[in-house]
């Protein structure tokens, strides 16, 4: 079988062949022609001529009708080197297309020309995500969603640290972190994020530096606050979706409202000893929070602040499938955690699903709203730091 070289030398002479500088000066004209790229997707990726069109040589006999309608319209052909879309301008003569050409030299001419090229990615980027981009659900356009998406999340501890890493290492070109701890000794069990010779340190700022050292791409915006009543709108209102990771019912229950009014996605994980859960709550279209739970427990009632035991490897799961969630929820593909609530046993390695429900009843997402004003619930301690504050009379932040 002769080679696509030797079928490019065969049909050549039957062929109009243009210069790279005729084809730029003719793009800027009042009559420009169509300028189609024969290459294959990933060439492409790489670089392209502004306002060309992607109909790779293998397809284009097929995809003529519908793509290149107009038989007696001017159409340049190119490729990387004026070999496959010599093959191509004579396919398309041979189907009746009669102002057809094809680019000497390719793309490989247009740039040694320094002629205006367009990249989605940059060079960096392309070898960076190349995983990704190999992936037809994520893709060039995906990797460009994920790039230009704000993802916040609640905490930087023992879910944050895994989904954090995830998710700058994917490319979520924004990551708010919102925590007012300082990195301890305990923390270092679980909390990948932070490192040994950090303990004292803002979370915000360990997290800041690890993240930003993984991936240049990725910004990271550093809230050393808690979540109020005050500062919630402020913050929630400028991401795409939400990580929470927090262990306490006051922010909770806040973040559900606001979540709700902003109708923004929140991945809720939870994590106790050996089991961890997680789930979606998208507003209005599955349960949020407070159908589950209209009200927190009286708080002589709900399980003590003190820290609770965790295996250290469990969030680094949940935390996992959280950041999974999240860069599905970005991508709007795949089937998200919606109404489903996934329950994962470490001691036996098992995952149960339960199916969620809205409550028509719901006091924020619900027919007849109760909550309509952010409550700031009291008598609940915020954290075990605080908890171990008020226990030991140290400051709950204590200095650097
Ligand atoms: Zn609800």
């Amino acid at each position: 079988m002769p080679s696509i070289a030797q079928i490019a030398a065969q049909v050549r002479p039957f062929i109009t062949e243009v210069q790279a500088e005729d084809v730029d000066r003719e793009r800027r004209s009042p009559t420009p022609p169509r300028i189609v790229d024969v290459r294959e997707q990933h060439e492409w990726d790489a670089g392209h001529i502004p306002g060309a069109e992607l109909i790779p040589l293998g397809t284009i006999a097929q995809a003529a009708p519908q793509r290149l309608p107009r038989k007696d319209e001017k159409i340049v052909l190119h490729c990387a080197a004026g070999v496959r879309s010599a093959v191509a301008a004579y396919q398309l003569q041979e189907l009746g297309y009669s102002a057809v050409a094809s680019m000497a030299g390719g793309f490989s001419a247009w740039r040694e020309l320094g002629l205006e090229v367009e990249a989605p990615l940059n060079r960096d980027q392309l070898e960076r995500y190349s995983r990704h981009l190999l992936i037809p659900e994520v893709g060039i356009d995906g990797q460009q969603k994920l790039l230009r998406s704000k993802v916040l999340l609640i905490g930087a501890g023992g879910l944050g640290s895994p989904a954090a890493f995830y998710l700058a290492a994917a490319g979520v070109g924004t990551l708010g972190i919102i925590d007012s701890d300082v990195v301890d000794a305990t923390n270092l069990q679980r909390q990948i994020l932070h490192t040994s010779d950090r303990i004292g340190e803002p979370k915000v700022d360990s997290a800041k530096r690890t993240l930003e050292a993984l991936n240049p791409d990725v910004t990271v915006v550093g809230y050393r606050e808690r979540l109020t009543s005050e500062n919630i709108d402020r913050i929630v209102a400028d991401y795409d979706v939400i990580v929470d990771g927090a262990d306490n019912f006051p922010t909770r229950y806040l973040l559900n409202d606001a979540s709700v009014k902003w109708r923004k996605p929140v991945v809720h994980g939870s994590i106790y000893r050996f089991e961890g859960q997680v789930t979606v709550f998208k507003p209005f279209e599955g349960p949020c929070y407070r159908c589950l739970f209209h009200e927190p427990p009286p708080p002589e009632m709900a399980p003590s602040c003190a820290e609770a035991g965790v295996l250290g490897v469990l969030p680094g799961i949940i935390g996992t499938i959280q950041a999974n969630e999240v860069i599905k929820l970005l991508l709007g593909t795949g089937e998200p955690l919606v109404g489903r609530y996934l329950l994962f046993d470490a001691t036996d390695t098992t995952f149960r699903e339960v199916k969620l429900h809205r409550d028509p009843q719901c006091p924020v997402c619900g027919e007849h709203p109760t909550i309509t004003e952010y409550i700031d619930y009291e008598g609940f301690c915020a954290s075990p730091a605080e908890w171990r504050a008020e226990h030991s009379g140290e400051a709950a932040v204590p200095a650097r």
